[in-house]
């Protein structure tokens, strides 16, 4: 991505064939050189969006799920010294809030995506909002429903256990059928399914009215794979916050659908890159 936004080569591999941080590292080194072949044109600094938990201070990788043994690999110092350029990293949902925020603006600005897991940002004047310590708040598990489903947070019925992709999927049965597959049975006209879009769009609206009630953004955007069928979803969701959220101007607030859909890390990663080597040519 150039310093404008725009798009310039992308590509994508997948980690599970080379599972060892050594080897991945490689791999995205090969991929960053032959982005820069492609675009005859020197990187000048690197973004990184990933699942949490990341340390965005350190550049360090956390104990995170989905990449056994990485805990402790400093990819951020890693990246920097092999291109020689600055580095950035943030959790995977600050970095989709940042990439989205960017087409909005707010002061105020949440985004919130919806996918596999529930996963969220707070971007507060053009900042990435942090907890102590540089941590990542977890909007996606507060607790819903404390009679709900475990979840590997720790917590009973948190937002994610009863909203997310996996949880539609999971309560669905049959094998669990993929959220789209419900959806397009849903716009198929199928009883079942039809229900079960009500379910999501009633949970989905339960977190969206709580975190409305508690932070008062000027805009919530909504993005991920879930709301690649926001027509289905968002007059539910509507009448959960209208239900809901009594003492708060539900009228300032904007609930949007994400404009970049899966391109809001990438994008928010981009902008990191830039942030980075801003901060590097000003200091
Ligand atoms: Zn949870």
């Amino acid at each position: 991505m150039d310093a404008a936004g725009r798009f310039l080569a992308r590509t994508r591999f997948g980690t599970r064939e080379s599972n060892s941080p050594q080897a991945t590292i490689v791999r995205i080194i090969e991929a960053i050189r032959a982005i820069e072949g492609e675009t005859a044109q020197p990187i000048q600094a690197i973004g990184i969006g990933c699942t949490g938990p990341v340390d965005p201070l350190t550049g360090v990788i956390g104990a995170v799920d989905l990449l056994p043994g990485w805990q402790g690999t400093p990819l951020v110092e890693i990246l920097a010294e092999a291109f020689h350029v600055p580095a950035a990293i943030e959790n995977d949902a600050d970095a989709g809030a940042l990439g989205e925020w960017q087409l909005w603006r707010d002061d105020r600005f949440l985004f919130v995506s919806v996918g596999t897991g529930i996963g969220a940002g707070l971007i507060l004047n053009g900042t990435i909002s942090r907890g102590v310590d540089g941590s990542h708040p977890e909007l996606g598990h507060h607790t819903i429903d404390a009679s709900g489903p475990p979840c590997y947070c720790g917590a009973r019925g948190c937002w994610e256990s009863l909203a997310s992709g996996t949880a539609m999927a999971r309560h669905f049965g049959e094998g669990a059928t993929p959220a789209e597959e419900i959806f397009a049975r849903a716009r198929r006209g199928d009883a079942e399914a039809r229900q079960a879009v009500e379910r999501q769009a009633y949970y989905l609206g339960l977190g969206v009215a709580n975190l409305m009630t508690i932070l008062c953004p000027g805009r919530i955007v909504l993005g991920g794979g879930v709301l690649e069928s926001a027509d289905l979803l968002m007059d539910g969701i509507q009448t959960v916050i209208q239900n809901q959220c009594g003492l708060v101007p539900t009228h300032r607030m904007d609930v949007a659908v994400s404009k970049l859909g899966s391109d809001a890390v990438l994008a928010g990663a981009a902008r990191l890159a830039v942030n980075a080597w801003q901060q590097q040519e000003a200091s």
